[in-house]
């Protein structure tokens, strides 16, 4: 079988969406009107993707306020609030440029999504000729609407999190009920828990082996088989064409991350500077067997925060090195990250988000045609 390929998940949402969002938070469009407009994104992202040769597609998460937020919110300002929320909570992440993402504060129970990635996935799958992914958001992303240190009145943190983690096995169990082949959970948190910044309190609080905890509580309710098709995605970020923890060493999470039952792992190394530290991580760390699967280790090969599009020679090289560290029956290949993982995304290196778009596919099809190479080249 040739190497598995698949993205991670989002696209940049065209300009003209950006535009239409500021307009319904302004009150000047109606929600049709939006929708409207989200439909032609996902439209286009699934029949561009298709066009790259990919095996696997996605909506481009056109439809979602980010990729944390799309159970909790409609648009990152804030409008379509679930319940039991305010606008005010921790940031999730400080960026190396200077910008930041807030997510929301809890202010009470019950905890519950409004929104499933499903409820995205169900108007996309009629429209692709190609099997789908969805990414969905982790369980350990969304402790953290709890406040670090108060108790929420009448609603314990233990509470909360078997809640949530209720939801988070609900999310993942709807997205294959309505016909995903595979489920990639976002765990950018994992390498920002080990940051230690002074300006955003709980990466300081050694918060990682609680968060492989607690996706663990998630995985565990699922089958071997079930498993193989989940996935676990780590980045050190990826908004604005900037990152949040690429100076914390692969060395202080992959040992943890493969602690996390999942059958597959996206893992960011197209843009890191000694790939074969973490190649030779990744072979020494993830495992035969984690309690009945076998742990696919999909390295990054395309940058989606740079604009100069890899070759697809550049691509199968990587691979190629990586399959020194990895048996190859357990490697895959994917970009490093999302194109836009956040709705609101100027791609400043880029210049536009559409022209960022176009860059994105062309770098898919990149990754499509080195992945062929490669197996070609391994005999796989
Ligand atoms: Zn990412």
């Amino acid at each position: 079988m040739p190497i598995p390929t698949e993205n991670v998940g989002s696209l940049p949402r065209p300009a003209k969406l950006q535009a239409a969002i500021a307009a319904y938070d302004a009150g000047e469009i109606t929600h049709d009107q939006l929708i409207a407009e989200q439909d032609q994104a996902c439209s286009d992202s699934i029949h561009r993707m298709e066009g790259t040769g990919s095996p696997m597609v996605t909506d481009g998460e056109q439809r979602a306020s980010s990729f944390a937020t799309y159970p909790l919110t409609d648009t990152l300002a804030g409008t379509g609030l679930a319940d039991n929320l305010a606008g005010d909570g921790q940031y999730f992440a400080i960026f190396d440029d200077g910008h930041h993402r807030q997510l929301p504060r809890l202010t009470g129970g019950p905890f519950r999504y409004k929104t499933y990635a499903a409820d995205y996935l169900e108007k996309a799958i009629p429209l692709a000729s190609v099997p789908m992914k969805q990414a969905v958001i982790a369980p350990s992303m969304l402790m953290l609407l709890y406040p670090l240190d108060e108790e929420v009145p009448g609603y314990s943190r233990e509470e909360f999190l078997s809640d949530l983690v209720d939801e988070c096995e609900k999310d993942i169990r709807k997205c294959f009920e309505a016909g995903a082949v595979r489920v990639s959970i976002d765990f950018t948190e994992g390498r920002l828990a080990n940051k230690n910044d002074p300006n955003n309190p709980w990466t300081g609080r050694g918060m990682l082996q609680q968060f492989i905890d607690l996706n663990n509580r998630v995985l565990d309710r699922f089958s071997p088989e079930e498993r193989r098709n989940i996935g676990i995605h780590t980045c050190p970020g990826g908004d604005m064409d900037s990152v949040h923890s690429k100076e914390v060493d692969y060395a202080e999470l992959l040992p943890s991350m493969f602690q996390m039952n999942a059958g597959y792992f996206l893992i960011q190394l197209a843009s890191e500077d000694d790939k074969e530290h973490v190649y030779q991580l990744i072979g020494e760390h993830s495992r035969d067997d984690a309690n009945g699967v076998p742990q696919v280790c999909f390295v990054g090969v395309i940058d989606p925060l740079n604009p100069e599009v890899e070759t697809p020679e550049r691509v199968r090289d990587a691979l190629l090195t990586a399959a020194k560290y990895i048996p190859t029956e357990r490697l895959g290949a994917t970009d490093d990250c999302g194109f836009s993982p956040f709705s609101i995304d100027e791609k400043p290196k880029h210049g536009s988000p559409d022209f960022a778009r176009d860059i994105a596919f062309q770098k898919i099809s990149a990754r499509v045609e080195g992945v062929r190479l490669a197996s070609e080249e391994l005999g796989v």
